[in-house]
């Protein structure tokens, strides 16, 4: 006879439950629904990957490579990436123990998070910061500690602040510049500060660079794991979606000592096995011939970069100038607010789509981020909007 029993109230984990919807997905599927909406709420290029690596899948998939890779990823990929990152940063990491190429940079998010936390270890995570840092330590069974940034330090991290939320528990600190969604880039000191509360407090630094090569004006990037004494305790995470206008071919790499490597390699191979090998081997062209075409796409970014930060600026929402990344985050609190009441009304009355700063965590509130990934006459057409919504309110 069947006996009856408790019944739960779902069969998801709690920590599943727990999840927040992302913020960004909320606006997207809303903008979806709309006509004649211009959407500075997308986080990828505007752009189609440049011709040689998209030809360079094609003629992967005609040679008939349709097979798995290796779980690191091709090596022909991981040497030209260590190549890359000799020759742009002047870091070396071993093509055979040091790198693994995962289904973008959200894969190897997911595989630092589980590889380096146990069950409430702490993760120290500056905010506003990329929608995905908090869910991923959540799942992996850790705790994000944010740390809000503010406009008046430019949002670039305060290193006291970050120092002040260190605990017993705390086993790493993850950094992202350029940001998103702020632009922030910080300045060498900035990182060499980071570094020290890291020796300090024995705590691994994981990097996320996704934005490393769109960057502006005279700024350089610094890659973290080239400060003196950092790359023993440095996951560098980095990935292909951003600077090669690639996101739907899912290739990210992390990068860091081989035994950090081989855990996340292990995690790597039981749950994805290898990254499409059609976009590996697309992204070893992006690598070997991709430079010139990014520099041109970071030539138009910084011509729609001036355009809508001046804009913004002169519509009176205050804007701080990005040095990195493609976003842009003024500050629509002035207007009186909110920012989720601006995203919404500004969808509903102008449809312009742009997300709310408070999607990104602590610090964000009262902001929008608005993506210049997005073409300049639809940049000009959203300021014409903006300006006219901000004039009514
Ligand atoms: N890191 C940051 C900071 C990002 O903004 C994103 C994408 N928005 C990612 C990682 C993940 O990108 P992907 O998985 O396409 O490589």
């Amino acid at each position: 006879m069947v006996t009856s029993v408790n019944r739960r109230d779902s069969y998801l984990a709690s920590k599943v439950a727990s999840l927040k919807p992302s913020g960004i997905r909320k606006f997207f599927d809303i903008a979806a629904t709309m006509k004649d909406v211009i959407s500075l709420g997308i986080g990828e290029p505007d752009f189609t990957t440049p011709d040689p690596i998209l030809a360079a899948g094609c003629r992967s998939l005609q040679r008939g490579e349709t097979h798995y890779s290796s779980n690191a990823g091709i090596f022909e990929l991981r040497e030209a990436l260590t190549k890359h990152l000799q020759g742009m940063y002047g870091v070396a990491y071993d093509p055979a123990s040091e790198v693994v190429i995962s289904v973008g940079g959200s894969e190897a998010l997911y595989l630092a998070a589980t590889a380096l936390l146990e069950p409430g270890e702490e993760v120290i995570i500056p905010t506003p910061c990329f929608v995905s840092y908090q869910a991923e330590v959540t799942l992996a069974g850790g705790v994000a500690v944010e740390v809000p940034s503010l406009m008046e330090d430019n949002f670039v991290l305060d290193p006291v602040k970050i120092e002040a939320a260190v605990t017993q528990r705390t086993k790493a600190i993850l950094i992202s510049y350029p940001c998103n969604p702020t632009g922030a880039v910080a300045e060498r000191e900035t990182l060499m500060e980071v570094l020290r509360i890291a020796e300090k407090h024995d705590l691994i630094v994981i990097s996320d660079e996704i934005y490393d090569q769109l960057v502006y004006g005279d700024h350089q990037h610094v890659c973290f794991s080239t400060l003196p004494g950092a790359w023993e305790r440095t996951l560098l995470l980095g990935g292909f979606s951003k600077d090669y206008a690639m996101t739907g071919w899912r290739i990210g790499f992390a990068a860091g000592p081989a035994d950090i490597i081989k855990g996340l390699t292990r995690i790597h191979q039981y749950t994805i096995m290898c990254a499409p090998t059609t976009a590996q081997a697309a992204a070893i062209t992006a690598l070997k011939e991709g430079r010139p075409y990014v520099e041109e796409m970071v030539a138009e970014y910084d011509r729609r970069r001036k355009l809508i930060v001046s804009g913004m600026n002169e519509i009176g929402l205050p804007t701080f100038e990005p040095k990195g990344a493609f976003y842009a985050f003024p500050k629509v609190s002035v207007t009186g607010l909110n920012d989720e009441e601006f995203a919404n009304r500004l969808l509903k009355e102008e449809s312009v789509a742009a997300v709310p700063g408070s999607a990104f965590g602590a610090g964000g509130e009262g902001f929008l981020r608005c993506s210049y990934a997005t073409a300049y006459d639809q940049i000009e057409e959203a300021l014409t909007r903006i300006n006219r919504f901000v004039k009514h309110l």
